[in-house]
């Protein structure tokens, strides 16, 4: 093990390996660390890999234009034409994403990783991460623990946190003005899935379907989330859910119930009608487990002097689907670039790493506190609402370039008047054209994201009023 390298990329999930294979072509010397050991590599917890494993084809193209990595089986496991949201009442479909694929997610992950090393990073595996180094205002390193348990520091002139979801270099930052260190419980949904070979007893498209992934959104199910029935190959299904703890709390304290995540991920499967005679596919030790995602937008800032974080160390997953996988390579590469050239130009402040934060703003981030505050709204509606509003309220066009968030071709005014000729549900249907208002405001937001730290403080001030202010308007009502 070497003393010093240019760059240290803690954690070799996707983000961190992607980040680690750019970060070494663009010219830089690199330590990629991961607690598992090499076969394991990526697991996220001792439940696994745990995933809805579902992700859209146009995020793998992505990789392929910029890197060049080819994927194709078997770590593409199976295709799927889109997903697919379904009402509570399951009358109203809405198709989202497009092409995608269910990923092997182990198999997936290692692909990366031994991209990452036969390019030149010095892959350290069961390296337990636990918090950075500083010096003078920098990060310079990291310390932790080797694979014999003995304490170890490492220093860098940039440290790529890649550590997921559970981050112990963001959490342990100094207070500083860019990175936020906590990320609020409200914004986080906690989730867990199965694996399963399934017999399918007879067709019904609305409980499986093996061209799409589908989504349930249903408050009675998964209070403050959605359930996934997603197919993969030779008859197998990931199905799970997520919840919202205020949600399910509220909605145990008004049905008088104790159900858990645990309770209602097993009555999710077993009301599924279609499913049958479920055998637990735990390859790789993966059939079975609980995770967390955040589903706010991004950090404001991602990065500090001599840090850098990509993936779910900064809550970048969507925040109405929960998918970081796309986001998570999007970050990966863009981080690793960045990083080569701040290395090269021998500057790694916060003023010279700040380019990372346009790119990514640019290719996937700057909509995401619009789609926060639409997943704030859907959250406030019980079923009954999101029934009539899928039914009344949008078309299946409109429905879709919300999720995308995208809100301009919207013609919304149009159903304003119809539903203000006598329909229900006004007040729900006023709180969406506010939505769609404050979608437009926080693009706007975001396309005047500062250049350079100095209007930061500013930028964020507005940003952050801008989505509290429907964070007071909207609360959870699941039930
Ligand atoms: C139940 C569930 C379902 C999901 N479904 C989908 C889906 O269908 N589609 C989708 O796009 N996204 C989905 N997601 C989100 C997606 O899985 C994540 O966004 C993605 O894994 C993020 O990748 P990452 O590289 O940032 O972090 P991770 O995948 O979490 O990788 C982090 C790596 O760092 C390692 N590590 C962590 N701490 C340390 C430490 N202290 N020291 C050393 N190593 C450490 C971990 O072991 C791991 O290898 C789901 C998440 C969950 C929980």
């Amino acid at each position: 093990m070497k003393e010093r390298y240019d760059v240290i990329v803690a954690g070799a999930g996707l983000s961190g390996s992607l980040a680690a294979a750019t970060a070494v072509k663009g010219g830089a010397s690199v330590a990629l660390l991961d607690r598992n050991k090499e076969a394991e590599v990526g697991k996220k917890t001792n439940w696994g890999w745990v995933c809805g494993d579902a992700v859209a084809d146009s995020h793998l193209k992505f990789v392929t234009e910029k890197i060049g990595i080819r994927f194709g089986a078997p770590e593409l496991d199976y295709k799927v034409d889109g997903v697919i949201a379904i009402s509570p009442d399951l009358a109203s479909r809405f198709p989202f994403e497009g092409e995608g694929w269910m990923l092997d997610r182990p198999v997936f992950e290692q692909k990366l990783l031994q991209y990452a090393i036969k390019g030149g990073a010095e892959y350290h595996s069961e390296f337990e991460v636990e918090g950075p180094l500083m010096e003078n205002g920098f990060v310079c390193g990291i310390f932790g623990k080797d694979r014999e348990k003995k304490h170890v520091e490492m220093r860098a002139k940039l440290v790529i946190d890649a550590l997921g979801m559970a981050t112990t270099l963001r959490r342990k930052l100094p207070q500083n003005p860019y990175v936020d260190r906590e990320v609020d419980i409200a914004d986080i949904e906690s989730t867990g899935r199965y694996i399963y070979e399934v017999d399918v007893d007879h067709d019904d498209l609305n409980w499986y379907d093996k061209k799409n992934a589908l989504i349930h959104l249903n408050q009675e199910i998964a209070p403050g989330g959605y359930g996934w029935v997603f197919p993969k190959s030779n008859g197998k299904v990931n199905i799970g859910i997520g919840v919202q703890k205020a949600s399910l709390d509220m909605r145990n304290q008004k049905r008088g119930t104790k159900d858990s995540l645990h309770t209602l991920m097993d009555a999710y499967v077993k009301m599924n009608p279609v499913i049958k005679n479920l055998r637990l596919y735990n390859a790789h030790n993966n059939g079975k487990g609980y995770w967390s995602v955040a589903v706010r937008r991004q950090m404001d800032s991602l990065v500090f002097n001599g840090y850098m974080g990509a993936g779910d160390s900064m809550a970048m997953p969507n925040p109405i689907s929960a998918g970081g996988i796309g986001p998570a390579l999007v970050a990966g590469i863009l981080a690793g670039e960045n990083a080569a050239k701040a290395v090269a130009n021998g500057n790694t402040s916060v003023d010279s790493l700040w380019n990372y934060n346009l790119d990514f703003n640019k290719a996937y981030g700057s909509k995401t506190a619009g789609l926060e505050v639409f997943r704030v709204y859907l959250q406030s509606l019980n079923n009954e609402m999101i029934n009539y509003g899928m039914k009344n309220f949008l078309s299946t066009k409109e429905a879709v370039a919300l999720g995308y968030g995208h809100t301009t071709e919207l013609s919304l005014a149009s159903k304003f008047r119809m539903v203000l000729k006598g329909a229900q549900n006004i007040g729900a249907f006023t709180n969406l054209v506010y939505v769609v208002k404050k979608m437009k405001e926080l693009e706007a937001i975001y396309e005047d994201y500062p250049e350079s730290p100095l209007g930061f403080e500013k930028w964020r001030g507005l940003a952050n009023r801008s989505v509290e202010e429907a964070k007071q308007r909207f609360r959870p009502r699941p039930v």
